[in-house]
């Protein structure tokens, strides 16, 4: 009886052993509670800013990357047609417009400048290249910057200004939902 004993209390030891040696190695390890058998918490669902912002300036879905954001020119999807992601309450307002503005005019502001200072041609030739190339680069930045604007707000978690309510999207990592009257001073 006092070997099984013994036997058990050495491999409780080294089992002991084994688990402290797992946590400190890799610091995301849970062990299992051996005495309550109770299973680790799930892991927290992070959303990658970075990749949101990009997957957004190609105008794609930013939790898959593969369905598009855009059910029209602006117009946001209710769903994504892959993953089935809510995009309905995701609104960017005046941002994009902004952010556009501030990147165009640069551009065209500056283009014009220098090619004054180079050249000095008549106005209908500044008037015949930059009215086509602001056009252009406006419709094509605009969708861009709303797509990035979406994916931030969603990687963020957000709530995308859509109505429903004040507050932004519980966080899984935290655990708790976060509610309106907690964010008032
Ligand atoms: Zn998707």
């Amino acid at each position: 009886m006092g070997t099984v004993r013994a036997l058990h209390g050495s491999l409780s030891a080294s089992f002991e052993r084994l688990t402290h040696a797992r946590t400190w190695l890799d610091p995301h390890c849970m062990p299992i509670d051996i005495k309550t058998n109770a299973l680790p918490p799930l892991p927290a669902v992070r959303r990658d800013v970075w990749s949101a912002l990009k997957r957004g300036a190609w105008l794609k879905c930013p939790a898959c990357g593969e369905g598009h954001m855009f059910r029209a020119f602006l117009k946001v999807a209710d769903t994504c047609s892959r993953c089935g992601e809510e995009l309905h309450h995701q609104r960017a307002d005046d941002a994009p417009a902004y952010f556009t503005m501030v990147i165009v005019g640069h551009v065209i502001v500056g283009g014009i400048l220098a090619l004054e200072k180079a050249y000095a041609p008549p106005t209908w030739v500044h008037l015949a290249i930059w009215l086509p190339l602001l056009t252009i680069l406006t419709l094509l930045l605009l969708p861009v910057c709303k797509g990035m604007l979406v994916a931030l707000q969603w990687s963020l978690r957000m709530h995308g200004f859509g109505g429903a309510d004040d507050a932004p999207e519980p966080d899984p990592a935290v655990g708790v939902a976060a509610k309106a009257g907690d964010l008032r001073p």
